[in-house]
C-alpha cells in the first residue's frame, strides 16, 4: 500500500497532525489507531470507488447477503493481512517506537452478532471479496453489540457493549443515501384508471442512515460493502403539533422510541421481551436495504423486470424474510406491475438459509401484531398464503390437516420459515445431515411441493483470519513448507499430508503449539493468576452456552474425573487443562446456572492441593471473537459433543481443526464430514447417532432414571449436584439436577455419559504417544481446507447466485 517504510512513517506523521493537530509525543494511543485505520481507508478509497464502478459499468450480477448479524470482530489486523501491508506496517511503527499490537488492542471487537450465524456472515463477506465476487452485507448498525461478559463469584453478569463510543474508523456515514421506512396506519384501497391501488396513510415514518464499512479481499484490488442500517426520526414529516405546544418530553420520547430500534442487539433465545421492537427492527433493515438497491437499480436500468437476473438477495436464517413481500410491495404498490409478474421476479430474486432444526427458533409472529405495525405487508403476506393454500389444495384435495400444517399464516401466528420456502428458489441447510434432516423430517412436507429448491451448503470459516492471522506461527511453518498458494487455494493444504510421518516436521508443530499454548497459559495468568501446565492436554469447549451443546456433559465428566482423583491422588493420567468460554442468554436459566457450575467447580478443583495440578479448570470470560484468535491456536481438543441431529453444523470445530486441534466429538453437523475427510483414526467419535437419538424421542424409549441408577459413577456425579457436594446455597443447581432426572434428560446426556467417559479415556491413552498425536494433528490442518468459507461462498456463488468473479484493475 505504500512503496516503502519511509513514505508509510511520512504519511502516518502528517495523519496524526491533520487528524489531531498532534506530534507523535503529544498523541494517544487511541490517536495513533484512528491515524492508522484513517489512513487505510484513504488508501483504499479509490480501489472500493473502482469495484463500484466496474460493477456498474459491466452490469455484473451482484449478490445482497441480508443478515441480522455480522459478527467481524476486529479489522485492523485482517485489513492489513489482506492488503499485504501487515509486515512492513510493523516495521515502520516500530521504528516510530510504536507497537502495531498495541494498536490492534485498542480497537473493540464489533460484536454485532450472539454467535456462529453472524460470524458465518463476516466469514462470508471476506470469501466474497477475496474471491472477487461481486456480493455486499446489509444489517443494522447497532448501537450496543452483544453484551459484554463479566464473571462476579461465579455468576455472569452482563454489561453493556458501548463499541462506538470512540467512534469507528471503518465506517462512512452516507446521508444522501437515506431512505425512510414507514409503520403503522392503515391502508386504503382505491381503483384508479381500472386498477386497484393501495394507499399506505397516517403511517409513523422512520428515517434510515446508511453506514459503510469497506470489505478488503486478501490480495485482490476488491473492495466490497457491509451497510448497516442506523434509526432516526424523520422530523421533517413526522406530525410535531403536539411538541410544538412545548411537549418536550413527547418529542424526546419519539426521538428515543425511534432511536431504540438500531439500539441493542438481541441475545438469542426464545421469549422475548420487546418483540414488536424485533420485528420492527427485522422490516427496518430489510425494507431500507431493498429501497436502496431498487433505488441503485433503477437508476441504470429503468424498469424493474430484469431485476433477477442483476440482483440476488440472500436472507440468513428466517430474520430478514421479510424481503419477500417487501420487494413484491415495491414491484406492485411502486412500480405498478401485477401479481404473477411481481411473484416471478421476488421467487427468483431471493434465496434462503435455514440454520436450525431446535423448534423454538423457528419465527412466528402474532397476526395481530404483525398487521398493526406492518399492514401493507401483512395485505401481501395473507395474499401470498392465499394462493399457497388453493395451490396445495389442487395438489392434496382434501387434505385439510396437511393444508393446516404448511400455511403461512394459521393459528393466529405468521410462520416466517413457511414464507421464507414458499418466496425463494432455494432452500440450503449448511451440513449434509442438517438438509437431509430438513428433506426428511423438518420440512418434509414442503420439500415434497419443491424438491427442486431444496440443497445443500456446508458452512465453512475464512482460513485467512482463522489462520493466517490467528496462528502466524503455524501459517508460516505451512507456507515454508508447501508454498503460500494455500492462502489463495485453502484445498493446497492437503499437500502436508506428505509430512505425516516426518517427525522432524511433527516436531516443528508441536512446538508452535506448545508456544500458542503459552500464550494462552499467559493470559491466564495475568488475568486470573492461575497457573496451568503447559504439558497437559489443552480440551477446549468454547461457544454459545446452551443445553444442546452439553458443556454439561463435559463438566459431569470432570467431576466424576475429580472424583476418582480424590480417591487416588496418583491416578495415571496426562494432566489437563480443561478451557470454557461462552456466553449465556440473560434470561436462559439453565445456561447461566451451567456458568456458575462450572466456575464452582473450578474453583475447587484449582485449589484443591490433594490431586497435584493434574487437573485445571478454567473459564475464560466474554468470549468473542478477539478471544477465540487467541484460544483456536492453542487447543490440543476440541469439544464438538452436542446432542446428535441438534447442531446444524458449527463453525468453531473447522477452527478448531485448521488450527491442528483434534475433535472429540458426535456424529452432528459438520462433525461428520470433519470425519469423512480426516478418516475415524484422526477423529474421537462417541455417542449415540442422530438417527437413534431421533429413535428415542419417537418410542419415547429412553429413560434417563435407569442410566441414574445403573451406573454408580453418573448417579455419583448427578447426586453431587443437589447433596451439599459444592459450597453453594442448597439449591443453586437444583434446575440442572432436574432436567437430567424429572424432565428425562432431554438431551440424552446422561445417555452418552460412559461413552464420553471411554472415548476420553481414549484421548488420554493417544496423548501419550507424541507422535500419533501430532500425525493426528496434521491430518486435520492437512484437510481443513474444505472447510474454507472460499469453498463454501464458491458454491453459493455457482449454485444459487449465479455470480461470476469480476476482477477489479487498477484504478
Ligand atoms: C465460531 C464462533 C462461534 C460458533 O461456534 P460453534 O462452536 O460453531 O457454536 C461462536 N462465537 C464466536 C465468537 C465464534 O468465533
Amino acid at each position: 500500500m505504500f512503496k516503502n517504510k519511509e513514505e508509510f512513517k511520512q504519511a502516518f506523521l502528517e495523519k496524526l497532525h491533520t487528524l489531531y493537530g498532534e506530534c507523535l509525543d503529544e498523541a494517544s494511543d487511541l490517536d495513533k489507531y484512528n491515524a492508522l485505520g484513517s489512513m487505510i481507508r484513504d488508501h483504499i478509497a479509490k480501489y472500493w470507488t473502482q469495484t463500484n464502478k466496474q460493477y456498474r459499468k459491466k452490469e455484473v450480477k451482484q449478490v445482497y447477503y441480508f443478515s441480522m448479524e455480522f459478527l467481524l470482530g476486529r479489522l485492523l489486523g485482517a485489513n492489513l493481512i489482506n492488503l499485504s501491508a501487515k509486515k512492513m506496517c510493523e516495521e515502520a511503527l516500530k521504528e516510530l517506537g510504536i507497537d502495531l499490537n498495541l494498536l490492534e488492542n485498542i480497537e473493540p471487537d464489533a460484536g454485532l452478532g450472539n454467535g456462529g450465524l453472524g460470524r458465518l456472515a463476516a466469514c462470508f463477506l471476506d470469501s466474497l471479496a477475496s474471491l472477487s465476487l461481486p456480493g455486499h452485507g446489509c444489517g443494522i448498525r447497532y448501537k450496543y453489540g452483544f453484551f459484554e461478559q463479566r464473571i462476579v463469584d461465579g455468576y455472569q453478569v452482563e454489561l453493556p457493549d458501548n463499541w462506538l463510543r470512540d467512534g469507528n474508523v471503518w465506517e462512512i456515514r452516507k446521508a444522501d443515501n437515506a431512505v425512510e421506512v414507514r409503520f403503522y396506519g392503515n391502508v386504503r384501497v382505491e381503483e384508479q384508471d381500472g386498477r386497484t391501488v393501495f394507499i399506505h396513510e397516517n403511517y409513523e415514518p422512520i428515517i434510515a442512515v446508511p453506514y459503510d464499512t469497506p470489505i478488503i479481499g486478501y490480495e485482490r484490488n476488491t473492495v466490497n460493502t457491509l451497510r448497516l442500517w442506523s434509526a432516526e426520526p424523520a422530523i421533517k414529516d413526522f406530525d410535531f403539533s403536539s411538541f410544538s405546544r412545548g411537549d418536550y418530553v413527547k418529542a424526546v420520547e419519539y426521538r428515543s422510541a425511534v432511536e431504540s430500534i438500531s439500539q441493542i442487539l438481541y441475545p438469542d433465545e426464545s421469549h422475548y421481551k420487546g418483540r414488536e421492537l424485533r420485528l420492527k427492527q427485522q422490516y427496518f433493515f430489510v425494507s431500507a436495504g431493498l429501497q436502496c438497491i431498487v433505488r441503485r437499480y433503477k437508476k441504470y436500468h429503468g424498469s424493474l423486470k430484469c431485476f433477477h437476473k442483476k440482483i440476488a438477495i440472500h436472507v440468513n436464517d428466517t430474520h430478514p424474510v421479510l424481503a419477500i413481500p417487501e420487494l413484491m410491495r415495491i414491484l406492485i404498490d411502486e412500480e405498478g406491475m401485477g401479481w404473477d409478474e411481481a411473484w416471478d421476479i421476488t421467487v427468483k430474486t431471493i434465496s434462503y438459509t435455514n440454520h436450525t432444526i431446535l423448534t423454538e427458533a423457528l419465527e412466528k409472529w402474532p397476526v395481530d401484531m404483525f398487521r398493526n405495525l406492518l399492514p401493507r405487508i401483512y395485505m401481501i403476506v395473507h395474499e401470498i398464503n392465499e394462493r399457497f393454500c388453493r395451490e396445495l389444495w389442487n395438489k392434496y384435495p382434501g387434505d385439510w390437516d396437511r393444508i393446516h400444517k404448511m400455511a403461512i399464516i394459521a393459528d393466529g401466528q405468521v410462520k416466517m420459515a413457511h414464507l421464507a420456502i414458499v418466496g425463494s428458489h432455494s432452500i440450503n441447510g449448511v451440513s449434509k445431515i442438517h438438509t437431509e434432516i430438513l428433506k426428511n423430517q423438518e420440512m418434509k412436507n414442503f420439500y415434497e411441493v419443491y424438491p427442486h429448491k431444496f440443497n445443500n451448503k456446508t458452512n465453512g470459516v475464512t482460513h485467512r483470519r482463522w489462520l493466517l492471522k490467528a496462528n502466524p506461527a503455524l501459517a508460516n511453518l505451512i507456507s515454508e513448507t508447501i508454498g503460500a498458494n494455500w492462502i489463495k487455494y485453502p484445498i493446497d493444504l492437503i499437500s502436508l499430508e506428505k509430512y505425516r510421518n516426518d517427525t522432524a516436521f511433527l516436531d516443528k508443530l508441536a512446538q508452535i503449539k506448545q508456544r500458542n499454548k503459552a500464550q494462552l497459559a499467559k493470559y491466564i495468568k495475568d488475568k486470573y493468576n492461575i497457573s496451568v501446565d503447559l504439558h497437559s492436554i489443552f480440551d477446549v469447549q468454547v461457544k454459545r452456552m446452551h443445553a444442546y451443546k452439553r458443556q454439561l456433559l463435559n463438566v459431569l465428566h470432570i467431576m466424576d474425573l475429580y472424583n476418582r482423583l480424590r480417591e487416588n491422588p496418583d491416578l495415571d493420567i496426562v494432566p489437563r487443562t480443561f478451557i470454557f468460554g461462552a456466553k449465556a442468554s440473560p434470561s436462559y436459566v439453565q445456561a447461566k446456572t451451567t456458568i456458575k457450575l462450572i466456575n464452582t467447580l473450578a474453583s475447587m478443583i484449582n485449589n484443591d492441593k490433594r490431586i497435584k495440578d493434574k487437573i485445571k479448570v478454567i473459564f475464560l470470560e466474554n468470549y468473542r471473537v478477539t478471544l477465540a484468535e487467541m484460544i483456536f491456536p492453542a487447543a490440543d481438543l476440541s469439544e464438538q459433543i452436542s446432542t446428535a441431529g441438534k447442531e446444524a453444523s458449527g463453525t468453531g470445530n473447522m477452527k478448531f481443526m485448521m488450527n491442528g486441534a483434534v475433535t472429540i466429538g458426535t456424529m452432528d453437523g459438520a462433525n461428520i464430514e470433519i470425519c469423512e475427510v480426516v478418516g475415524r483414526d484422526n477423529i474421537f467419535i462417541f455417542g449415540l447417532t442422530a438417527e437413534e437419538v431421533a429413535n428415542y424421542y419417537h418410542n419415547g424409549g429412553y429413560c434417563s432414571w435407569d442410566v441414574y441408577a445403573k451406573d454408580s459413577r453418573v448417579k455419583t456425579v448427578v447426586d453431587q449436584l443437589v447433596n451439599g457436594f459444592f459450597p453453594v446455597a442448597g439449591e443453586e443447581f437444583r434446575v440442572l439436577y432436574d432436567d437430567l432426572t424429572h424432565n428425562n434428560d432431554p438431551f440424552f446426556v446422561l445417555k452418552d455419559f460412559a461413552s464420553y467417559a471411554d472415548t476420553q479415556l481414549e484421548v488420554d491413552k493417544t496423548f501419550r504417544d507424541k507422535y500419533k498425536w501430532q500425525k493426528m494433528s496434521l491430518v486435520n490442518i492437512a484437510h481443513s481446507g474444505k472447510f474454507s468459507s472460499d469453498r463454501t461462498i464458491t458454491e453459493y456463488a455457482t449454485q444459487i447466485w449465479n455470480i461470476k468473479p469480476e476482477i477489479i484493475t487498477n484504478p
